[in-house]
C-alpha cells in the first residue's frame, strides 16, 4: 500500500556547487514541504502550493521553524575505533600500534562488534549523518555486525572488511588469499542488498604485502561497482615507510595506481603531503581526496590543501575519521575544516561547507542520484536542524542579518545538539531506541552509472 507523508519546515538543499554557481547553487524555501511516497521524495516546494495537492490521509509532520536539509554524509570513519577516540599523545604510526590495533582485536567477537555497530550507527544518526563510508576491522564478524545493524535501520551505508597482512599484530592479520576470499563473499552477501554497499578496503600500503595489494586490485577489477577505500599521505613517517616498502612506483599514489586501486570510486583518506605528480595521478584517475580535518589536527598530521585539489581538478570529500577524528558531527567537522583552510589563507563559506557534507559528498561517492539533495526521486534521508539549539547560538543569532550569516553560525558553532530529528527513507529515527528488524526492503539500484 502506498504511504504518503509530508514533512514541513524551512528547507535548504543544493542543486549545484556554490563555489562555481554562487547563489544559484542552493534552494531555500521559508515555509516548505517535502512530499514522501514510500520512502522516496515525490515533490518539494512551497507549503502553500503542495499541501492542497496531498491525499486526505497523508500524514503531515510540522517542524517549523527548524531547518530541514538532506541527511549528512561522512566519507571516511572506522567502526572499531569508537573507544579509540580521544587517545592521548601520539602521531599516526604510534597511535595505530598503541591504541588502535589493541582495540580492533576485540572486534573478533561478534557480540563486541554488534555492540559497537549499534552505538556507532545510533551516534551517526543522532548527529544527522545518514550515509557513511566505513572501515570495519579485519574480522568478517565486524562487517556482518555493521551491515546487519544498518539493514535494521534501513540506512544507506558503504562498508568493508579491512585487509591487512603485515606490520600489525598477528590477531589482526589475514593473508592475501583469505582477504580476497572473505571480501568476495561479503560483496556477494551484502553489496546492493537493501541499501548496503561494499567498499574494498586495504588499510594502507604499509599493512599489505604486494600479494595482498594485487588481490585488492583484482577485487576492484572484478567488482567495478564497489568503492575502494584506503589511506594515503597522512603522516611523514608513514610516507617514508610506504615508499621504502614499495620503491618502484616513485611515490605513494603510484603504488595504488600500480595495483589498480586508484580510480574514480577510490576514496583516498587524508592526501595531506602530496607531490605534484601525485596530484596529477589523482586528477587523471578521477580519485577522490578525503579531507578529515579533526583527525588531521588531532594526530598532528598536517593541513589539507583544498584550493590545490580544486586547482588540480581532484574531487574532494569530507569526513570525520573517527577515531583519529574527535567528533561524529559533520557540522563540527566543517568548523575545523574552516580553521585548517584559514591557516593556509583559504576560506570556506557556510554554503560551501553545507554543500560539502550533503550533495558534495554524495557526488564524490557517486551516490548523488540517490542521496544528498531534496530532488524528486531521491531517498528521503533528512536532518532537521535547530540553529538556535544552544544559548550561545541563540544569542549570536539575534544579530544575524541574512541566511549566509545564520548558516555560518550553524557551521561554526553547531554539532549534534542542533539535530532536532533525523529521517531515514522518510521514517523518523529515534537513536535511543533499538530498531525492530525491518522487512527486507526492495533493493534500490545503486550503480546505474
Ligand atoms: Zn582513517
Amino acid at each position: 500500500m502506498t504511504e504518503t507523508k509530508a514533512i514541513r519546515g524551512r528547507l535548504l538543499w543544493f542543486v549545484d556547487d556554490p563555489e562555481t554557481a554562487g547563489d544559484a547553487a542552493h534552494r531555500h524555501v521559508e515555509d516548505g514541504v517535502i512530499v514522501i511516497v514510500d520512502g522516496l521524495i515525490e515533490a518539494v516546494g512551497e507549503a502553500s502550493i503542495l499541501l492542497p495537492t496531498l491525499p486526505a490521509d497523508a500524514a503531515i509532520v510540522d517542524h517549523r521553524p527548524h531547518l530541514i536539509m538532506p541527511g549528512f554524509i561522512d566519507a571516511h570513519l572506522h567502526l572499531p575505533q569508537t573507544q579509540v577516540i580521544a587517545s592521548y599523545g601520539a602521531q599516526l604510526m604510534e597511535w595505530l600500534a598503541k591504541f588502535t590495533f589493541v582495540e580492533e582485536q576485540k572486534c573478533a567477537g561478534p557480540a563486541h562488534a554488534r555492540k559497537l555497530a549499534r552505538f556507532f550507527l545510533n551516534e551517526l544518526l543522532a548527529s544527522g549523518t545518514t550515509t557513511a563510508a566505513i572501515y570495519c576491522s579485519v574480522h568478517v564478524a565486524s562487517v556482518e555486525a555493521l551491515f546487519t545493524e544498518s539493514q535494521a535501520r534501513n540506512t544507506r551505508m558503504i562498508a568493508g572488511k579491512v585487509m591487512m597482512d603485515r606490520n600489525a599484530p598477528a590477531a589482526l592479520t589475514d593473508t592475501a588469499d583469505t582477504a580476497y576470499a572473505d571480501s568476495k563473499a561479503l560483496i556477494a552477501r551484502w553489496h546492493g542488498r537493501g541499501r548496503q554497499l561494499y567498499a574494498i578496503s586495504p588499510r594502507f600500503v604499509v599493512t599489505s604485502t604486494p600479494e595482498q595489494m594485487a588481490a585488492a586490485g583484482r577485487l576492484a577489477a572484478e567488482h567495478p561497482q564497489c568503492h575502494v577505500q584506503t589511506h594515503i599521505n597522512e603522516n611523514r613517517a608513514e610516507i617514508a615507510f610506504a615508499n621504502e616498502l614499495y620503491p618502484e612506483p616513485g611515490d605513494y599514489a603510484g603504488i595504488y595506481q600500480h595495483f589498480g586501486l586508484l580510480g574514480a570510486r577510490s576514496l583516498m583518506g587524508h592526501c595531506i603531503h602530496m607531490t605534484d605528480r601525485e596530484w596529477r595521478r589523482f586528477a587523471q584517475a578521477g580519485a577522490v581526496a578525503v579531507f578529515c580535518p579533526t583527525s588531521n589536527l588531532f594526530l598532528g598530521s598536517g593541513l589539507f590543501d583544498w584550493a590545490r585539489a580544486k586547482a588540480e581538478g581532484v574531487p574532494v570529500a569530507v569526513a570525520t575519521d573517527i577515531g583519529g577524528g574527535t567528533s561524529y558531527s559533520m557540522l563540527r567537522t566543517m568548523a575545523e575544516a574552516y580553521k585548517v583552510l584559514q591557516l593556509q589563507g583559504q576560506s570556506l563559506s557556510a554554503f560551501a561547507a553545507l554543500h560539502a557534507i550533503t550533495r558534495g559528498n554524495a557526488k564524490a561517492l557517486k551516490l548523488d542520484h540517490l542521496v544528498g539533495s531534496l530532488e524528486p526521486g531521491h531517498e528521503a534521508d533528512l536532518v532537521v536542524l535547530d540553529p538556535a539549539a544552544t544559548r550561545v547560538m541563540a544569542h549570536r543569532l539575534e544579530t544575524a542579518r541574512d541566511l549566509a550569516e545564520e548558516l555560518f553560525v550553524l557551521v561554526t558553532l553547531g554539532d549534534e545538539r542542533n539535530v532536532a530529528a533525523t529521517y531515514v527513507m522518510g521514517e523518523r529515527i529515534d537513536a535511543d531506541r533499538e530498531p525492530s528488524p525491518q522487512p527486507s526492503t526492495p533493493p534500490v539500484l545503486a550503480n546505474s552509472r
